[in-house]
């Protein structure tokens, strides 16, 4: 491979106190793609943005971002490299407006390339239209977009995106895929974890499947659907 990835997670134990649920885990992301996570409830995959975020800190093993070491940095040092997690929850300001939650995460933001808050309004239609209103009157779908644009004009160039289709109706799925497809085209590195293997099949340029801490397969989106032993053991779909 020419040149080195831009994100490395190489042997990575993680856990919560004495519960460990990263078990020597490792993959990688080029520059530009998306990538997703995909497993059953329970296998990991929260677990490993919070720890490639900081949130949480690797107990053994390293990630590695741009070229450096982050294992150690928290969530505030990682953000001011370039990263972002939206989480599933997505924390938006319920009280505060769309152009005010975007307002707040553009202060953060220090990369030259990093979207304005204009620029985010203009991409993303249904929060234009809500631009005023405060971040409680959206409705899923739009939260979540509002989470991921939060994330855009912080300036990040990595996002991960935990399960931004849950819950949602699926006709909002679609505008959930269409945005991280176009965040993408904008140059935007995506790690996606998703228990939806349809939106991971569809967005994702290579799939990570998570099993038990570990990461157990890995495919194009055409070799994950041919594999039926695999999608039937781990993920149950067949
Ligand atoms: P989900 O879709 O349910 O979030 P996941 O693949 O993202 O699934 P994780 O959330 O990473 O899985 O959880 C992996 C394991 O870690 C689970 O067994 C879970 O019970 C445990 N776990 C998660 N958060 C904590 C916590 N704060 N303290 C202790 N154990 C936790």
């Amino acid at each position: 491979m020419s040149a080195d990835p831009l994100l490395s997670v190489d042997s990575i134990d993680a856990g919560y106190g004495d519960t460990q649920v990263l078990r020597d885990l490792s993959f990688s992301i080029e520059a530009g793609e998306i990538v997703s996570l995909v497993g059953r409830n329970g296998a990991g995959k929260t677990t490993t943005l919070r720890t490639i975020m900081g949130i949480l800190q690797p107990t053994s093993g390293h990630v590695t971002y741009n070229g450096a070491d982050i294992s150690a940095l928290d969530a505030t040092e990682t953000a001011q490299q370039g990263l972002a997690l939206v989480p599933e929850e997505r924390r938006i300001f319920p009280d505060l407006t769309v152009t005010e939650n975007l307002e707040l995460a553009a202060h953060g933001g220090t990369a030259d390339d990093s979207l304005s808050v204009t620029e985010a309004l203009e991409m993303f239609e249904n929060l234009r239209e809500r631009a005023g209103n405060a971040g409680s009157s959206l409705s899923g779908g739009e939260q979540q977009m509002l989470a991921i644009a939060r994330a855009l004009v912080s300036g990040a160039d990595l996002v991960l995106l935990d399960e931004p289709t849950e819950g949602l109706a699926p006709y909002i799925v679609q505008d959930v895929m269409d945005i991280v497809a176009a965040l993408n085209e904008r140059g935007i590195t995506v790690l996606l974890v998703e228990q939806n293997v349809q939106v991971c099949l569809k967005l994702a340029d290579r799939n990570y499947l998570v099993d038990q801490g570990q990461i157990v397969y890995e495919g194009t989106a055409a070799e994950l659907e041919a594999n039926e032993d695999v999608l039937d053991r781990y993920l149950g779909v067949t």
